[in-house]
């Protein structure tokens, strides 16, 4: 039998909790796409608005994971690479712009798998 995802895989991948197959977001073609999320997972059809406002929580969990990466990007460039002030801040904000789209999501399928448990008999009926 094959080995499911992990919890973490699922997660940074932006997979559905409950399958961990079935992607929660819709495929990028164009910008407005990095922020469109299926209403049900396309393969085990859970829905994935839980309930109104579910997604509220996700904003902390983003807030998190932006502070970290600011932090640690800071001290990279700051004092592992000696770049000056203002050289470091002008990269933290190009890569957090570039990287916000994914944090979002990245949020998002957090959020959920932190609610949604694992259900394996959803793999065997495929
Ligand atoms: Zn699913």
């Amino acid at each position: 039998m094959k080995k499911p995802p992990s919890w973490l895989s699922s997660v940074i991948q932006t997979k559905c909790a409950r399958c961990r197959t079935g992607p929660m977001f819709a495929p990028v073609q164009k910008l407005s796409d990095w922020f469109t999320m299926h209403d049900y997972c396309p393969n085990c059809n859970v829905h994935l608005y839980i309930e109104p406002g579910f997604y509220w929580g996700a904003m902390y969990v983003s807030y998190a994971i932006s502070s970290a990466l600011v932090f640690i990007l800071f001290f990279l460039a700051y004092f592992g690479f000696g770049w000056s002030l203002t050289g470091s801040f002008a990269f933290l904000t190009i890569v957090v712009v570039f990287l916000s789209p994914y944090i979002y999501r990245l949020s998002r399928s957090f959020w959920f798998a932190a609610f949604k448990k694992y259900d394996p008999s959803i793999l065997k009926k495929e």
